[in-house]
């Protein structure tokens, strides 16, 4: 079994829902799949807006729910003309999201459990027109709703999956059902215990997908975007970057956690534990190249990518009394960041933020009675790779390029083995990825970097058995992953 993820822009429209329906098409003859869809395009941040908007507004917003119901009406009416049922489906849950905008018009706000039904309303538009573009097609397929398969807490907005419960929904209701029919799961969307609607974060599809993947123990989970898999850089910035053939679980959580916004940031973790890989693939060019996302003995050592968090801020945090209720207030704030140095002996962090959330944190350090200085205006440039640390000429050569063409370093940090941060000058954003991308993703260097350190690998794993190399999950994985291997871009 798979599961193949369609993203927004992947259903944005009637012509591309039509290519989502041959790519399931064709997935479908091979053997039983599962889909997972992601709101038409943009449809999400209209929900957003609509739930987060002036809540005395009522008028202009009524007019945004006709905008939403006539778009998805006109795009049903392109891939499955004369499906009333669907388009009834279409209708009740515009009038749902009606009443639950109307409703927040009237109390003056939006409790977060409302505000999650009128978010997940993009998903519950997005199942049906896919599953009825499918059924046109020839094809059997029914919309499922993440309500009924995936399992949360209650923490609206950015709810946490509960694996064991949804796993134990999952199969029952879609293990059976795979042999008939293909489901059509709405993504981003759960529920907690008592059957109340969550979200499980902007992005959250990804997920959805994982998670499901790891539930129903899928052969490989296959991410559906508009393009080619992870680059070795952003391609907006570095006109040389290229789609990567091979990514490490670590890797690819790295890159989510540090910037590049291919993958949702927890998409890795239900799957890793499974060996079961995830393919980043483009809707557009279904038959180029792709990501292949697996487990580390797999990928060859070496730096593989650049990611980079462009507006970012410094806060230097000093107590000025020695107590742990300084640590304590530090230690909980330094998880919304994205790196926490910490010399805590001397009373002394530095964090790295997202520029968005500096101004948020630095008032609450404020208010726990710490003295922060923030230095706004920086990006942070990440070199992700596998077994960076065993491997110090790939730090040494990215400090050296960047020396030799006078950038200045704010800051410098490995957060992992798989990863090192340099915090520059915003102004030296683009400049450094450029820099980097030349010094260290030259195929010629990346390819010798990798035979080395796989050399490398290969010798220590005689010399002790098998604890670099674990084998016999890599046995228990082969298959799969044979059929899984894209070829090499
Ligand atoms: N539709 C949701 C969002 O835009 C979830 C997703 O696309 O993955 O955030
Ligand atoms: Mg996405």
């Amino acid at each position: 079994m798979r599961v193949l993820k369609f993203g927004g822009s992947s259903v944005a429209d009637a012509d591309r829902i039509r290519k989502v329906g041959s790519i399931v098409s064709s997935a479908s003859e091979e053997g039983p799949i599962v889909v997972v869809v992601s709101a038409l395009g943009g449809v999400t941040d209209e929900l957003v807006a609509l739930a987060d908007g002036a809540p005395n507004d009522r008028e202009p917003l009524a007019g945004n729910v006709d905008t939403i119901l006539r778009r998805h009406l006109s795009v049903l009416a392109e891939v499955a003309p004369g499906d009333g049922e669907t388009r009834s489906e279409i209708m009740a849950t515009i009038d749902e999201l009606r009443r639950l905008v109307t409703g927040i018009g009237y109390i003056g706000d939006c409790p977060p459990a409302v505000r999650d039904r009128i978010i997940a309303t993009g998903e519950r538009l997005s199942a049906p027109i896919v599953a009825a573009s499918l059924r046109a097609a020839g094809l059997s397929a029914q919309p499922v709703c993440g309500t009924e398969v995936i399992r949360t807490d209650s923490c609206h907005g950015t709810a946490e999956v509960d694996p064991a419960a949804t796993t134990d929904l999952a199969r029952r209701r879609l293990l059976d059902a795979v042999a008939s029919s293909i489901p059509v799961v709405t993504g981003f969307i759960g529920a907690d215990r008592h059957g109340t609607p969550t979200t499980l974060g902007r992005g959250g599809s990804d997920l959805t997908a994982t998670v499901l993947g790891a539930a129903l123990e899928a052969e490989r989970v296959e991410i559906w975007t508009d393009v080619n898999g992870i680059f070795t850089a952003p391609p907006r910035v570095v006109a040389g970057a290229r789609p990567q053939p091979y990514v490490s679980y670590d890797e690819a959580a790295e890159m989510a956690r540090f910037g590049a916004a291919v993958l949702f940031t927890k998409t890795i973790a239900p799957v890793r534990e499974l060996g079961i890989p995830v393919l980043v693939r483009n809707t557009f060019d279904p038959d180029g190249s792709m990501t292949w996302v697996g487990r580390e003995p797999d990928v060859p050592a070496g730096a593989r990518s650049l990611a980079s968090v462009e507006h970012a801020a410094v806060l230097k945090v000093r107590s000025l009394c020695r107590d742990g209720a300084a640590a304590g207030a530090v230690a909980v704030i330094s998880q919304r960041c994205l790196i926490a140095a910490t010399a805590a002996a001397s009373g002394e962090w530095t964090l790295v933020a997202a520029q968005s959330d500096a101004e948020s944190l630095h008032r609450e350090l404020d208010t726990s009675g710490l003295e922060v200085e923030l230095i706004g205006g920086t990006s942070v440039v990440t070199v992700i790779g596998s077994r960076l640390l065993q491997q110090p000429w790939v730090a040494g050569r990215a400090l050296e390029a960047l020396g030799r063409r006078n950038i200045a370093l704010r800051g410098l940090v490995s957060p992992s083995e798989h990863a090192f941060c340099v915090v520059v000058d915003h102004t030296d954003h683009d400049r450094s990825l450029a820099i980097l991308h030349d010094a260290l993703m030259l195929p010629h260097l990346a390819e010798r970097a990798a035979s080395a350190a796989r050399r490398d690998v290969l010798r220590k794993g005689d010399d002790n058995g098998s604890t670099t190399i674990d084998r016999s999950s890599d046995r228990r994985n082969r298959d799969r992953r044979t059929a899984a291997r894209p070829p090499a871009a």
